[in-house]
This record gives structure tokens, sequence and C-alpha cells, in this order.
């Protein structure tokens, strides 16, 4: 049987350095823990800031800890939009060439060159589950959403493995409001072609030709 992928959206929010969290919310400032997240280790914060970009802004836009080595906002598309900066898919992580913004907290402000990415949507895994679903790190697979009436075959959905991890998929708020529409979404693995659509069309006209694969 396949296994069951419980899908999580991740709304828009902040990964701080120490030294940007500081000059935002003031040298002595500390994070402020509130609620566990489903990756072990992370948790969200109660500080807030606004992101700022050259058409719009966002208010109280959620900091999640602890600090990173590197300043990161996530947003979704339509969100890049608002911001009126370009929408870049990327890595949690990869941030070379991505747009900036500005962060703006009760104690000062900080001009991101870059840092802001659209994340590309990911499982997470550990080793044994990486294991039970036949899959290894980095590599794209698709997802079928199990979701009611609204249901999608996402491609291009990068596995990421570490014993550190709990299995989750996660998509943010563009994606999730594309099919889910119950509680607990969840969905399963299907590997063909990499998992991405590069080749979707040319397989589809063979099967409607009738050729078994
Ligand atoms: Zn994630």
């Amino acid at each position: 049987m396949s296994q069951k992928i419980p899908i999580e959206t991740s709304a828009r929010h902040i990964h701080l350095s120490q030294e940007d969290f500081q000059i935002l919310f003031g040298a002595d400032a500390r994070m402020h823990y509130t609620k566990e997240l489903s990756q072990p280790g992370q948790y969200a914060c109660q500080e807030r800031l606004t992101v700022i970009g050259p058409k719009g802004s966002f208010e109280h836009v959620i900091v999640l800890g602890p600090c990173r080595s590197v300043t990161q906002v996530e947003i979704s598309v339509t969100d890049a939009r608002k911001l009126g900066i370009p929408a870049v898919i990327r890595q949690s992580g990869d941030i070379a060439g991505t747009p900036g913004c500005i962060l703006a907290g009760p104690c000062g402000q900080v001009e991101l060159k870059e840092g802001v990415i659209v994340a590309k949507r990911h499982i997470h895994m550990t080793p044994s589950d990486a294991i039970r679903c036949h899959v290894s790190d980095n590599e794209n697979v698709f997802v079928i959403t199990s979701s009611y009436e609204r249901s999608l075959i996402f491609s291009d959905v990068v596995v990421r493995v570490s014993p550190s991890f709990r299995l989750a998929m996660h998509v943010d708020t563009d994606e999730a409001n594309a099919f889910a529409n119950e509680k607990d979404p969840s969905g399963v693995i299907l590997k063909l072609f990499g998992g991405s659509t590069y080749n979707l069309q040319s397989w589809t006209e063979e099967l409607q030709q009738g050729i078994y694969r």
C-alpha cells in the first residue's frame, strides 16, 4: 500500500539571522516561542514583521525560530505579485540571485538584497520513510492529493531526506487553495518520468495510442 503523506500549508513566513533579528527587535531581544511546528525543532514565534516591496506590503508576517545563518522570506506567487517582486521558485536556503525586500520591525529596518523565495513544494521525510517510499534525497516526484471533488496531481515535488525531519509535504497557500478543502489533506507519491511534466504530453499520447508501459 502507498504511504500516505500528510500535506501541510505554509503561509508566508520569515526566517531571520541572529544579526537581523537584533536589528529588527532590539539588541537584547529574544524570540518568544508560541507553537511547535511539524518539523522537529522548528517553532512559531510571537514576533511579527512588515514585509515591504516596491508595490505593496504585508503586516504581521510571522517569524519562525530558531534563527538561521541567513535571513529568508517565504511567500506565495500571489504575495509576490502584491509586493511587486518576481516570484522565484527555490528550495529553502538557495537564495543566490533571488529578489530582496525591506523588513520592518519595532526597533529597526533591514533591507534584504536577496532572500525572498517562493518555496519549491517539497516532502520532508526520514531515511526510513525514503526506503518505504522508494525515493531518495533531492528526487522529484508526483503527488496525487486525496481531496474530494478537487484532487490534483502535483509534479516537481522535491523529496528532502534527513533523520531530523518528520514526514510531511509542504505547499504554500496558493497551492493549498488549488486543492485542499478538508481538514487533514494527504497525498500519495507517484514515481514517473523523474517527477516532472516534461515528458508527460508524449506519454499521454502514447497511452492514448494503446502502448502499454
Ligand atoms: Zn518544509
